[in-house]
């Protein structure tokens, strides 16, 4: 039997995987810029933006917005596509928590559509059977940088009137069809935290082909002021939610690292899809042929329902933690999350209760993932990975 290195045997590496960020003189240099020029704030705007240019060519999106967080890009996306106060907006249960904090931050009430199996996202065949009178939004998450069913997902958009916003927090530079994520719905929001691929410490940024959309977010993200208006020319409410100018030269410059980590990404994901298919016990998830490009935030892969009933995901992952594997558990599945559901009950006084199997059963016995940074390695550091599931799998 195999000797595991949580049992006192030898882990398969000990190497530590590519550190994350990466930077160097560029981000210092353009730092620097922006502190001499004495022009910090986001409304002094010299590299905020040089950086909504790049990223919005990036994805060959009309307008882009930057934003404080992507927390509130969801928010403002949302106010900006009309979203009031008590309508329902359809969300997945497999996402970050913000995804159902945002609509909550001004009164809108998430509503979860259970993943499918085999992609973990949104299952647009469940969208459909939530709609009701009161729903205005969906909200497809590109979680881990797969991009959603959108064609599924627009269908019903427009069948029923909905708006829909990208979450494309976890998507930077994916593709659908050719087309760039944050464009293929109404919006699409992005985040800049420091675990995203494009990392800034925190930022947010809006994109969107509708001009009118575009001026509403800018509206209010720049307390309540017009694009062409006077400085103290209120017309709505709005608050002061901008990005730094700091923040913008440290985007511009990992903006400039991108496409050349996201080949990597897209190699290193490939080798482990082909070794990982190899491994009884372990899933790889599908990629929907409509994605044609994969943005690789996380690469999520699953125990078999047969392993996970032999050994828990969290004993699992500790094992692969003591190989030397930074795997991780992920998330709790939201439908399930106490603080959500009480906010929900407290706004609309009944409580809601969204089953969601698949995502729960995800999130509590099958589902783990590696975060982008580890698929910055080389080929050996693919195949040690692949070589600590099967010595964990095996030894089960
Ligand atoms: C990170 C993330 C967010 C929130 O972005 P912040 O910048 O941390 O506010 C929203 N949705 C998803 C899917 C995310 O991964």
């Amino acid at each position: 039997m195999t000797h595991l290195a949580i049992d006192g045997g030898t882990p398969v590496r000990t190497k530590a995987f590519p550190e994350w960020p990466i930077f160097d003189n560029l981000e210092e240099r353009l730092l620097l810029e922006v502190l001499h020029s004495g022009q910090w704030g986001g409304a002094n705007r010299n590299k905020l933006p040089e950086a909504e240019k790049l990223f919005a060519e990036l994805h060959d999106a009309k307008h882009a917005v930057t934003v404080v967080n992507g927390t509130v890009a969801i928010t403002v996306a949302l106010q900006a596509a009309g979203v009031e106060p008590g309508d329902e907006v359809i969300v997945p249960p497999y996402t970050f928590y913000a995804t159902a904090a945002a609509p909550l931050m001004f009164g809108a009430i998430p509503v979860f559509a259970d993943v499918e199996e085999n992609t973990l996202l949104i299952d647009p065949d469940k969208v459909e059977a939530l709609i009701t009178p009161r729903t205005k939004a969906i909200i497809p998450v590109h979680i881990g940088g797969a991009v959603a069913n959108m064609t599924k997902l627009k269908a019903i958009a427009d069948k029923h009137g909905l708006r829909i916003l990208e979450d494309a927090a976890q998507a930077v530079g994916a593709r659908y069809k050719g087309a760039g994520v944050g464009t293929i719905g109404d919006l699409g929001t992005f985040s800049f935290q420091s675990s995203k691929n494009i990392n800034s410490g925190e930022g947010g940024m809006i994109l969107t082909n509708n001009e009118e959309l575009a001026d509403k977010a800018w509206s209010l993200i720049n307390a309540g002021r017009i694009r062409k208006g006077e400085w103290y020319q209120h017309e709505v409410v709005g608050w002061n939610l901008r990005m730094t100018e700091f923040q913008a030269a440290i985007l511009i410059g990992q903006l400039s690292r991108m496409e050349q980590q996201m080949v990597t990404r897209e190699k290193n994901a490939r080798l482990l899809n082909e070794m990982l298919r190899d491994i009884d016990g372990i899933r790889t998830l599908d990629a929907d042929p409509q994605i044609t490009r994969h943005a690789y935030h996380l690469y999520i892969f699953k125990m078999h329902q047969e392993l996970a009933e032999k050994l828990s995901k969290r004993e699992f992952c500790q094992k692969l933690n003591a190989e030397g594997i930074p795997v991780h558990e992920g998330y709790v599945a939201l439908n399930q999350n106490r603080a959500i559901s009480e906010a929900i009950y407290k706004l609309t006084g009944t409580a809601r209760q969204d089953s969601c199997p698949i995502a729960e059963r995800a999130c509590e016995k099958e589902a783990m993932w590696l975060a982008q940074n580890v698929l910055l390695g080389n080929e050996q550091d693919m195949e040690d990975i692949a070589k600590a599931i099967r010595k964990v799998v095996q030894s089960v």
